[in-house]
């Protein structure tokens, strides 16, 4: 271990007791997006008794129509002057309707000990710390994108975060995705009789399912790496009514952003044209995109290498490609970022189960958000201190990322 790293490893070591329980009280509250007050108010006060200048509540805006939002329980808490190198640490806090079953109570006690530790490492280098508080990841209320968009990550030349999985992971790879606003595309026809006045009646429910049937057929002229899914919202009432009303919910998924956009229009005339065959009228209007990061190889062998300098072992690390979307991939899409998976349970545990919320307070799992600490404060602590590793990180993320707009 080098000096650096024996610095780091020691003083998140020192902050033991204090993440796991940050962690296990955060845990408790399992507060969904948008509601983490007192989650958002713990790591606060933690980032500010330590010496900090934390904002809590952020302004963030809207990408598609420039309008500001309200997040309040957003939070930007700054250390060191700037002028050398700015990174980033992202903190997620919000839980699922099932409890902390995604563990995002560890990303925040890992973020939150790598903060505190970097700043330990940072005091003279000239170089500035950002731990940003990025509510409602899964969901409800605006996250990162609206974080994004009004500047919040401005000036920052590296961003990393740290999520619970059943495996240590440091490749970013999300895919894209795309979903109608409101809930879904809403069909709206006539109702009348379903047997004695059936040629009266116009079904929204038959459009639903001309549109289930078109997504099925393109399913065969997409490319490997899309994912489509829907599920039947409202499909009328009763049998013997002509449903008037009905509404069909999908995700589009892929690993091309830009393919991304071609597969939404070919849904979109899909959604329309089932419109058309039932005699309804259609309302589709897209949310804005969560993206996939833009690659950048050498820092994901960075967070690897600083992994096992801290003790993590090798072959806890796997190579894979996650299948799943996340808003920080928008993030990794403007800044070089790490997304690193981190080991809190047996390979093959259900995620977003009773079984990963119990890893998620786990022993195991504390000692996963330790390990976590540590390769996140190491990996932004050799970009504070080594110029040319962080030139050669945005130079890579520069070649891989252009031709792409945000
Ligand atoms: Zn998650």
């Amino acid at each position: 271990m080098d000096a650096l790293a024996e610095k780091i490893s020691g003083a998140v070591d020192l902050l033991r007791d204090m993440l796991s329980e940050t962690a296990l009280k955060i845990w408790e509250f399992a507060e969904t997006g948008g509601n983490e007050f007192k989650s958002s108010s713990l790591l606060t006060d933690r980032l500010e008794e330590n010496g900090f200048a934390v904002e809590r509540g952020l302004a963030g805006k809207f990408p598609d129509n420039g309008e500001l939002c309200d997040m309040p329980t957003a939070f930007r808490a700054v250390f060191g002057e700037g002028g050398g190198t700015s990174v980033g640490i992202m903190l997620e806090y919000d839980a699922l309707p099932n409890g902390h079953s995604c563990g995002h109570n560890l990303i925040s006690a890992a973020g939150l000990g790598a903060a505190l530790a970097l700043k330990q490492v940072i005091c003279g280098t000239g170089g500035r710390l950002v731990a940003l508080g990025t509510p409602a990841e899964e969901g409800g209320a605006p996250g990162k994108i609206e974080l994004l968009h009004a500047g919040h990550f401005d000036g920052l030349d590296a961003v990393m975060m740290a999520h619970p999985s059943d495996r240590w992971n440091a490749k970013s790879r999300f895919l894209s995705i795309v979903h109608p606003k409101n809930g879904g595309i809403v069909y709206r026809g006539a109702a009348a009789h379903a047997s004695s006045e059936p040629e009266r009646g116009r079904s929204a429910l038959d459009a639903v399912l001309m549109f289930c049937q078109g997504v099925e057929f393109l399913r065969e002229h997409v490319r490997d790496g899309t994912r489509m899914h829907y599920s039947i919202v409202d499909g009328g009432s009763a049998p013997n009514i002509v449903p008037d009303f009905a509404k069909v919910n999908i995700f589009v998924r892929s690993d091309d952003t830009a393919d991304l956009e071609r597969i939404k229009h070919r849904v979109t005339d899909i959604a329309g044209a089932a419109a058309v065959m039932a005699d309804v009228s259609c309302e589709l209007e897209w949310d804005y995109p969560w993206f996939s990061p833009v690659e950048v190889p050498s820092f994901y062998s960075l967070a690897e290498e600083c992994a096992s300098a801290v003790g993590v072992n090798p072959e806890d690390f796997e190579d894979y490609d996650s299948f799943g979307s996340t808003d920080a991939g928008s993030v990794g899409r403007i800044f070089p970022l790490v997304h690193l998976d981190f080991k809190i349970a047996p390979l093959g545990t259900n995620w977003h189960s009773d079984d990963s919320a119990r890893a998620a307070r786990s022993r195991e799992g504390l000692d996963g958000m330790i390990m976590a600490a540590k390769t996140l404060a190491l990996s932004l602590g050799r970009l504070m201190t080594d110029p040319e590793t962080t030139r050669r990180i945005k130079e890579e993320f520069a070649a891989h990322g252009s031709g792409h707009s945000f």
